[in-house]
């Protein structure tokens, strides 16, 4: 039989949900998520992880022993090749940085370690299997939580000096008299338009307290289109403006990196019938591509890529 790889034991870390999978030959054996607790930090995180290995690999009819490495999906700046995690989103698995996880994932698991910023995971994902399969150069932009961003040029990931080139998209600067963001910029397309950003735009919004969007639970994105949907004016200036800055921040990325393709992915382009008309129509008309067109299309791989795209890392080796 050819070609029997033994499985990867993949992790997709995000700020609420640990994603669990086993991938065998690019596919998903099986999965699971557990929740994140992102402020108890990375190294009680790892231990949960370590626990649920054993039910999934049940669940997949495979042996624990016979996994062949563990795949680390982590929305930070991570220094490739020392699998070495440098930089954590704030206020969440801040011991990250301090912890020598390949070593732990030793003891807790007994396999070797990749780590791969999320991005970088999600573009891996979608180049070799989704929406950007077939292309040599592609920019990926997530929009979820915060903003991620990666770019494969001419068929090899961009990485930089310490890892972190192209990954930091949605720290661009999309407004020069913007909030300073968490990282240290001023005015990052992050910082202007994610759904942690939404609710501290929204409440300063004038008119918010009057809008329905007053009395919704949970401000996020979806709840925006949604009110904007029923004719309410904060909502529909809301929506405006964060398809601007989404628009705004792909304009930079083509001018920095080139692509053939755009892929856009995250939670939010669940409304990506109502946002992905009105960003090709900006670029169109903004990024300077005398070449022809960059395509811009929705990501395919869904909350999956990362853990694809993280488990090919150990075919490069
Ligand atoms: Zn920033």
């Amino acid at each position: 039989m050819k070609n029997m790889a033994k499985p990867i034991l993949a992790c997709d870390i995000g700020g609420t949900r640990i994603k669990l999978g086993l991938v065998r030959n690019n596919r998903l054996l099986a999965q699971a998520e557990i929740d994140a607790a992102a402020r108890s930090g990375l190294a009680l995180a790892l231990e949960r992880i370590a626990r649920a290995a054993g039910p999934l690999c049940r669940k997949a009819g495979v042996k624990t022993s016979e996994l062949s490495g563990f795949g680390l999906s982590f929305p930070g700046i991570i220094k490739t090749r020392r699998e070495k995690i440098l930089s954590t989103p704030a206020g969440k698995f801040d011991d990250a940085k301090y912890l020598d996880v390949p070593r732990i994932v030793k003891n807790l698991l007994g396999l070797p370690t990749r780590i791969c910023n999320d991005a970088n995971a999600a573009l891996a994902g979608e180049w070799l299997w989704g929406a950007a399969r077939n292309y040599r150069s592609a920019v990926m932009m997530t929009l979820g939580t915060g903003i991620g961003a990666s770019a494969i040029i001419e068929g090899v990931p961009l990485r930089g000096q310490h890892g972190q080139a192209g990954s930091l998209g949605g720290h661009l600067t999309a407004n020069l008299n913007g909030q300073i963001c968490p990282c240290g910029n001023i005015g990052c397309a992050e910082t202007e338009a994610s759904t942690w950003a939404l609710p501290g735009h929204a409440r300063r919004y004038p008119g918010f307290q009057k809008s329905r969007l007053a009395r919704v639970k949970n401000l996020d994105y979806a709840a925006v289109f949604r009110v904007a949907a029923k004719g309410d004016r904060v909502a529909i200036e809301l929506r405006n403006r964060a398809i601007h800055v989404w628009s705004v921040a792909l304009v930079n990325l083509i001018h920095a990196y080139d692509p053939e393709i755009v892929v856009i992915g995250g939670g939010i382009m669940r409304s990506a019938d109502l946002i992905l008309p009105r960003v090709r129509r900006y670029v169109t008309k903004h990024a300077w591509t005398p070449w022809g067109k960059v395509i811009i299309k929705p990501a395919e791989l869904g909350n999956t890529a990362g853990m694809l795209g993280v488990a090919s890392l150990f075919a490069e080796t």
